[in-house]
C-alpha cells in the first residue's frame, strides 16, 4: 500500500501491523517480552550485524527482532505511524520527553562544542542544558524571540569559537507566553555556521503545536522532538517522548537510545497507538474550543490581557511568523487576570471540570499558575523579562463541551 495516497489520520488504525501474524487480532497485542527467539543461529548473526552497524541493511531486509531494549513490535509499529505525521524517514520513541531531548543533545554535542538555545524553554530542558551540559564542557549561547538573525550570529561570533557551533535547539511557541521563534531564520543561522565536514543540527521541540498544526521539518528542522505525554498521548495517563528525522540522524539517535536504554516500554507504546487513532479529532476539537474561549476572555472585565496565537494582530512580526509556520492557533491560552497572585488563585480555586494541574494537551482541560508552579525555578528578573507575571494563568483546553467550559470560566472569573 502506498502511504503517500493517504492522510496520516487514515493510517493510524492499521499502518505497520499485520493481523495475520497475531491470530487475526485487529489490534496489536502488547508484546510483553524481553527477548525474541531466532529461527537459526545464522538469522541471529544477521540481525546483530545490522543492529550494531557492522554492515548496511540489504534493500529488502528489515531489522529483525532481537531484544526489547533494541526493538519491539509495539515500538516499531508506533514509530512507523508517528513518522507519517512529520513525513519523516524514521521516528524514535522514548520513555519521556526529557529522555528524547537529553538523548539528542548528548548525541549531537561534544565537550567544547557550542549550543545555541532559545529562551524561555521547558524548565527540564533548561535545567539539563544549564546544569548537566555545562558541567561536561558544552558552552551555551541563548537567544529569544526578540533577537534578529544578525544579533544571533553576532553573539555566536563573540564566543570566539563559532566553528564549534554544533547544534541549535529551539522551542516554539514559548511556554507560557506563546512568543514565536522563526524556524527558517534558525535554519539560516545553522547553514551560516555549517561547513562541508560539519553540519550544524537544528532541533525543534514541537510539543505545543505538533504534530497537527506545525511541521518544523518543512521549515528546515533536522530533528523534531516531542513530549508524547502531551497531545500525542493526550489522556494524562502516560509519560513518553519522541524524535522524528531522516534515516542518517535517526540511526545515530537510535544507537544512543539502545545504549542509554531509555526506549518506551511495550505497554506505553500500545497506549500511544490507541491515542494516535484519535489524535486529529482531539486536537481539532481542542482548537475549536480554544478559539471560542480566547474570543470570549477579553470581553470579561476581570481579564487584563490574553496571549493566544489566534489573537495576534495582522501586520506584526509575530503574526507573520504565525502565518508562515502554523496551520492553526492551537489550544494553549495564557491570560492575565486583573490583580495579582491572590486574584489568579481565586480563579483557579473556583474551577470544577477544568482541573488545577500542570501538563497540557490532554482530553481534560487543565489550568495552572506558571509564576508559582511550572516557572517557579526562574528568578523574578527573568520572569518579569519574559512576562510571567503573578496574575498570569495558563489554560490547556480539552475536549469538554465548549459552552460548559465558557460558563465555568465565566463563573470562576466572576468570583474575582
Ligand atoms: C512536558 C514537556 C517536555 C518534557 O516532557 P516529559 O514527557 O514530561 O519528559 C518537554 N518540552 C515541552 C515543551 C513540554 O511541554
Amino acid at each position: 500500500m502506498n502511504t503517500k495516497h493517504y492522510k496520516p489520520e487514515s493510517l493510524m488504525m492499521s499502518h505497520g501491523y499485520k493481523p495475520e501474524l497475531s491470530e487475526g487480532s485487529i489490534k496489536p497485542p502488547i508484546f510483553m517480552t524481553s527477548t525474541f527467539v531466532f529461527k537459526t543461529a545464522e538469522e541471529g548473526k544477521a540481525f546483530f550485524e545490522v543492529a550494531y552497524g557492522i554492515r548496511e541493511k540489504e534493500a529488502e531486509e528489515n531489522l529483525g527482532l532481537i531484544y526489547s531494549r533494541i526493538n519491539n513490535p509495539n515500538l516499531e509499529i508506533l514509530e512507523n505511524r508517528l513518522s507519517l505525521w512529520d513525513n519523516s524517514d524514521d521516528s524514535a520513541i522514548f520513555e519521556s520527553g526529557m529522555s528524547a531531548i537529553s538523548t539528542i543533545l548528548l548525541e549531537f554535542l561534544n565537550p567544547g562544542d557550542l549550543l545555541l538555545f532559545s529562551s524561555p524553554s521547558y524548565g527540564g530542558t533548561d535545567h539539563f542544558i544549564n546544569n548537566f551540559l555545562i558541567k561536561i564542557g558544552v558552552e551555551v549561547v541563548c537567544f529569544t524571540a526578540e533577537d534578529s538573525k544578525e544579533q544571533i550570529i553576532e553573539r555566536i561570533n563573540q564566543t570566539g569559537k563559532p566553528e564549534k557551533l554544533a547544534q541549535i535547539f529551539v522551542e516554539t511557541p514559548a511556554n507560557p507566553t506563546n512568543a514565536l521563534i522563526d524556524i527558517s531564520v534558525c535554519k539560516e543561522v545553522a547553514d551560516h555556521f555549517s561547513t562541508e565536514d560539519k553540519k550544524v543540527i537544528l532541533a525543534v521541540d514541537n510539543t505545543y503545536m505538533g504534530p497537527l498544526w506545525s511541521s518544523p521539518m518543512e521549515h528546515g528542522a533536522d530533528l523534531v522532538v516531542y513530549s508524547a505525554t502531551k497531545y500525542i498521548g493526550g489522556h494524562s495517563d502516560l509519560i513518553a517522548g519522541a524524535v522524528n528525522g531522516n534515516t542518517e540522524l535517526m540511526g545515530r539517535v537510535k544507537v544512543l537510545r539502545t545504549f542509554l536504554g531509555n526506549m518506551a516500554n511495550p505497554h506505553t507504546c500500545w497506549l500511544l497507538l490507541r491515542s494516535l487513532e484519535t489524535l486529529k479529532i482531539r486536537m481539532e476539537q481542542q482548537q475549536r474550543s480554544a478559539q471560542e474561549i480566547a474570543q470570549f476572555l477579553p470581553t470579561h472585565n476581570a481579564v487584563e490581557k490574553v496571549f493566544y496565537l489566534g489573537n495576534l494582530q495582522a501586520g506584526t512580526k509575530e503574526y507573520e511568523i504565525y502565518k508562515k509556520q502554523y496551520s492553526g492557533p492551537g489550544a494553549m491560552i495564557s491570560f492575565q487576570v486583573k490583580g495579582g497572585e491572590k486574584e489568579a488563585f481565586k480563579f483557579l480555586n473556583n474551577l470544577k471540570v477544568i482541573k488545577l494541574a500542570v501538563s497540557l494537551g490532554s482530553t481534560e482541560s487543565l489550568a495552572q499558575h506558571p509564576a508559582s508552579m511550572t516557572h517557579i525555578g526562574l528568578s523574578q528578573e527573568v520572569r518579569d523579562k519574559i512576562g510571567i507575571t503573578d496574575n498570569l494563568v495558563r489554560l490547556s483546553v480539552g475536549v469538554e463541551n465548549q459552552e460548559d467550559l465558557i460558563r465555568e470560566i465565566t463563573e470562576a472569573l466572576d468570583c474575582i
